[in-house]
């Protein structure tokens, strides 16, 4: 299946491959073992997703991808409690991998739910993100169409649309058209975030809810599952109707920046994905402020730029993303 993965930097399409709920590495790992630095990251992921009550480590290992006395302690710990030949290695189509795979990864709830509490915490503010930035889009197309009567009868709100989405030239009725979608984009994260939200606060985190955590360790911050994805390759634990949270989202300390990318992952979300209307990503940050306007209507950094200033201001904007700065005129 076809995921949209963001990445500290970039977002991309990438494939799953059918069985990742199989973890494999390519060479062996611990005790004289090959100790590829991508294998050991990967027993390290894998054992910290183990509860303790199955074997897994305490304190968790850390994910350095670093062989060492406790990664080989945690593995020999892992074999002597499941009765497996102890000798502090894992091979590749090994028993200990073997077992390691056939359990369930209960520690990774609780490792995660931090995560979730933080996204639950940012709610309130996605969904003004959406109500504001909707509004904004409304008074813009009153300011189109009715100019000085309109009722806020300011151009900031058609000036703030114009900086994200740069209409230039074109004929009114184009930029009504376009401002129309924008609007109704909008409308649908927030009835979406409306609608979908009540499981984050207290609910099942793993019942029916947008947010869930990535059960497969992927080093990402986000991901999901594209509709035209390739069938054959499903995997259980992964499905569309979710935004997928990664381990890489601890690296994100500033919360309005957090919320700017999860903001991000509901634009794709509430993507339709036909070939029109289709909302991908082709650049972040400055770069999107960058963009021709047909590719500007078509990427997601654009909407989620446009909320975040819409719902924090200019000020708070510019504080989480710097590079801004010198884009965004002062009376924005
Ligand atoms: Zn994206």
């Amino acid at each position: 299946m076809l995921v949209r993965a963001r990445t500290m930097d970039a977002c991309r399409v990438y494939r799953f491959e059918g069985g990742v709920s199989a973890w494999t590495i390519a060479k062996s790992v611990g005790l004289g073992g090959v100790n590829r630095k991508e294998d050991v990251l990967t027993i390290q992921t894998l054992l910290n997703r183990i509860a303790v009550v199955d074997g897994g480590p305490l304190p968790p290992l850390q994910e350095d991808s670093l062989i060492g006395p406790k990664t080989m302690g945690a593995i020999r710990h892992f074999q002597q409690w499941h009765q497996l030949v102890a000798d502090a290695r894992v091979d590749p189509s090994g028993p200990t991998l073997k077992r390691m795979n056939e359990l369930p990864k209960r520690a990774l709830a609780e490792r995660n739910a931090a995560l979730l509490s933080r996204l639950a915490a940012s709610m309130p503010d996605l969904i003004a993100m959406a109500k504001s930035a909707q509004r904004i889009a409304e008074a813009a197309i009153d300011h189109l169409q009715l100019g000085t009567a309109s009722l806020t009868g300011t151009q900031r709100p058609y000036q703030l649309a114009d900086l994200y989405f740069a209409f230039g030239q074109q004929s009114q009725s184009q930029t009504l058209l376009e401002l129309r979608f924008i609007r109704a984009t909008f409308v649908r994260v927030g009835s979406v975030l409306t609608s979908r939200h009540p499981s984050v606060f207290g609910g099942n985190p793993f019942g029916v809810s947008i947010f869930t955590i990535d059960p497969l360790g992927k080093d990402w911050m986000a991901y999901s599952v594209m509709q035209a994805g390739d069938e054959r390759r499903e995997i259980p634990e992964v499905h569309s109707g979710h935004v997928y949270l990664c381990r890489s989202l601890d690296q994100v300390l500033n919360e309005d920046l957090f919320k700017h990318i999860m903001f991000h992952e509901m634009i794709h979300f509430v993507d339709d994905e036909s070939k029109e209307r289709q909302i991908i990503d082709h650049g972040y940050k400055e770069h999107a402020l960058k963009l021709t306007h047909q590719l500007r209507m078509h990427n997601a950094d654009n909407y989620a730029l446009f909320a975040s200033h819409a719902w924090f201001g200019r000020a708070r904007l510019v504080a989480s993303q710097p590079s801004l700065a010198g884009l965004i005129p002062n009376h924005l």
